[in-house]
């Protein structure tokens, strides 16, 4: 439900405009194609996805020698839901313990916010979670990282502003061994003003991982904002290069209508979107399961 909520503006974008469409046609024609194409990537669920799936549904028109508009919307979901079974769901990989979770991402994407979000879902399935709070280049992002370890009931490791980074992962680590933690998710800073300065201080805390704590589990999350489009992929595309990301977490998707982007990125970048953000609140970070989603934009 929370699901549905969450995407309702996409779902108007997409299957309320759809409807207006078929309403307004007598009878299935190239026209009516055109437009249809036109709203899919006015969802931003990108041009060769749209194209693809306008493609298979001509097919279908064609085999089935279909006439009716209304005939279409139940084959678009289905055709949908088979290209989008291709980004089969992937789990985070916080097995077995321990596991240590690297969170990357420019400010302001909703780092702190999922982060929070994510240890609030694996202390609920009974695994024990610290934070560490390796951005350290401003000293909000400490704080919002320590407000939210209070509300979720676990514990951050943090050092003063402008600390290196790489230390508070280092004794984070020390600390998450010690207390036998499950789960150590780590902040990052993330300025990408500069790729060279990302590389070295994202380079950095990877390598105190490798040498520190190379029994964990290891899981590399990029968190991207759904409401800046194309943006996002850009921003994806940079981090891929300079660090070894292993999964998606794409906020903001009750904030656009143009939710198709989850579809656009994990096609684009061939990396899983493991999680979505549907809200502010604790609960509003789910799993991306492709038809419960498919499912909530059409049902
Ligand atoms: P950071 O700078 O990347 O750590 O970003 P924050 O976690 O501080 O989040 C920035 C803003 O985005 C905050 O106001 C959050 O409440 C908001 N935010 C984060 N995730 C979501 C989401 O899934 N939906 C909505 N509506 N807001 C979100």
């Amino acid at each position: 439900k929370r699901l549905k909520e969450g995407l309702s503006k996409t779902k108007k974008g997409i299957t309320d405009k759809i409807d207006v469409l078929i309403k307004s046609y007598q009878k299935i024609d190239e026209e009516l194609f055109e437009e249809l194409e036109e709203i899919l990537i006015g969802a931003d669920i990108g041009v060769s996805t749209t194209m693809e799936v306008i493609e298979e549904l001509k097919d279908t028109v064609k085999e089935r020698k279909l006439v009716e508009p209304q005939e279409i919307k139940e084959i678009l979901q289905e055709k949908l839901t088979i290209i989008l079974n291709e980004l089969s769901f992937t789990a985070l990989n916080v097995e077995p313990s321990p596991s240590i979770i690297l969170v990357v991402g420019v400010n302001g994407v909703g780092k702190t916010t999922s982060i929070g979000k994510i240890a609030h879902k694996l202390k609920k399935q009974g695994k024990k979670v610290v934070l560490a709070a390796g951005d350290t280049f401003r000293a909000a992002a400490i704080d919002q990282l320590k407000i939210w370890g209070d509300r979720v009931g676990v514990d951050v490791i943090k050092h003063q502003e402008g600390s290196d980074p790489a230390a508070v992962v280092y004794d984070a680590i020390q600390a998450a061994k010690a207390r036998n933690v499950d789960v150590l998710i780590c902040d990052t800073a993330g300025r990408l003003h500069n790729k060279k300065n990302l590389m070295n201080e994202l380079g950095k805390v990877f390598k105190v991982v490798e040498r520190e704590f190379p029994e964990a589990s290891k899981e590399v999350l990029l968190v991207l904002d759904a409401t800046t489009g194309q943006n996002a992929i850009q921003q994806a595309k940079t981090f891929k290069e300079v660090a070894n990301i292993s999964g998606l977490v794409l906020t903001k998707l009750d904030g656009t209508a143009k939710g198709g982007i989850v579809i656009a990125i994990s096609k684009e970048l061939n990396i899983p979107v493991k999680l979505i953000g549907v809200g502010e609140k604790m609960e509003d970070l789910q799993e991306f399961h492709s038809n419960t989603f498919v499912k909530a934009l059409f049902g």
